[in-house]
């Protein structure tokens, strides 16, 4: 980044990019990963940072291209100061004694031997310098004395609900909730789901469509049905891909997700023997609404962990038949294929891949097979499906 950085502006120092608000010009010549980066920090130092209130955060200020440096509402960028080497305000004030150093000081460094430059270019330049200087900091600058003693090493401070954060408290997760709580949009799936009555508590669903211990194929569908982005017929001849949107395996009604997963009149038994299975773990039954919002996005509920954890199997297992089936239909039209037993083997392929991957036996037995009467495990490590 460092490279980039240096090649796009006149700073060398990595830190001294995040005291600076980045011209789009100068981001535009930046690869597009450091654009991210640059502008999230861009935005989190609008929203956070705090104002320099000691002389040793007012040095350490760059002069151009800083936010909080302004003429005119412009942001200041005399190239002919920077490459002279004067870029913080640590290099037009005094080391021993408060205030500015004089005029005749900056045109010594800028009007050296090699070159001359015009002197009243450079006076016009720096009076707008001190000028643009934010009132409060010049207080500072005018009153306060910087001397060795003063450590010019930059420390990034954020300041949250008048707390200040410092540098070292600054991890990736600091920033990703700050990023989070200001850039975080809904996702469109919520109205969906909300005006076809299906209620979700989604720290619930999002935790069901990632537990750790689920297979990759599980996580995706489960979390496509989630975000209501599964190519449905529907889906598909909306964008023209299609010439019918009904069902390919009933073939009698339009095929959306709630088809998909739940109406499909193809589907009716697998429905049944899944409300069986759920109300036998969770030991109540659950009415044909509340099933809808379980079938499609996972048991929300807090009540106790590991029944819900095997509710969680059965489901995603479910939805991989489902999908499963329905994929094999639209690739042989006339396929024949009992959805009974494709689940049966897709839901012992799930457990089977849960007792691999729990190298407690014990805690496997108790969350995935103990909660059903239905799901038994033999003592030679079969497990056999009541149903
Ligand atoms: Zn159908």
């Amino acid at each position: 980044m460092q490279y980039y950085l240096s090649k796009a502006t006149c700073f060398e120092n990595g830190y001294d990019i995040f005291k600076l608000n980045i011209e789009k010009n100068t981001l535009s010549k930046l690869p597009e990963f450091y654009k991210y980066i640059l502008n999230s920090w861009d935005d989190l130092n609008k929203n956070v940072r705090p104002e320099p209130t000691s002389i040793k955060e007012v040095s350490i200020q760059p002069i151009f291209n800083n936010n909080l440096i302004r003429h005119n509402g412009r942001k200041l960028d005399f190239k002919l100061f920077q490459s002279s080497g004067i870029k913080y305000v640590y290099d037009i004030i005094y080391y021993v004694k408060p205030g500015f150093i004089p005029f005749h000081s900056v045109n010594d460094i800028i009007n050296d031997d090699s070159y001359t430059y015009d002197i009243d270019k450079i006076l016009k330049y720096f009076q707008i310098i001190i000028s643009s200087i934010p009132e409060s900091w010049r207080v500072i600058i005018e009153n306060q004395c910087f001397d060795n003693t003063c450590n010019t090493g930059y420390d990034v401070v954020f300041k949250i609900n008048d707390v200040l954060v410092k540098s070292n408290e600054l991890t990736s997760k600091f920033f990703y909730k700050v990023l989070l709580k200001n850039y975080v949009s809904e996702p469109t799936s919520y109205s969906y789901w909300k005006k076809n009555n299906i209620n979700a508590n989604w720290p619930f669903v999002w935790k069901s469509v990632f537990r750790n211990y689920k297979n990759h194929k599980s996580i995706d569908l489960d979390f496509k049905i989630a975000h209501n982005i599964v190519w449905t017929m529907e889906k598909l001849h909306k964008v023209n891909v299609v010439i019918t949107n009904m069902c390919p395996v009933c073939k009698s009604e339009v095929e959306d997700i709630f088809h998909m997963f739940i109406e499909c009149n193809c589907l009716s038994n697998l429905i049944a023997l899944l409300k069986e299975i759920i109300n036998d773990i969770l030991k109540h039954k659950i009415n044909d609404n509340d099933f809808k919002s379980v079938l499609l996005l996972g048991i929300q509920s807090t009540i106790k962990t590991s029944h819900v954890e095997l509710c969680d199997v059965v489901l995603s297992a479910a939805r991989q038949t489902i999908y499963k089936r329905r994929m094999i239909v639209l690739d042989k039209i006339n396929y024949r294929l009992n959805i009974i037993s494709l689940f049966k083997n897709q839901l012992k392929d799930n457990l089977y891949y849960l007792s691999k991957y729990f190298k407690n036996k014990n805690k496997f037995i108790d969350n995935f097979i103990n909660p059903s009467l239905l799901i038994v495990y033999d003592y030679d490590e079969n497990i056999i499906l009541d149903f």
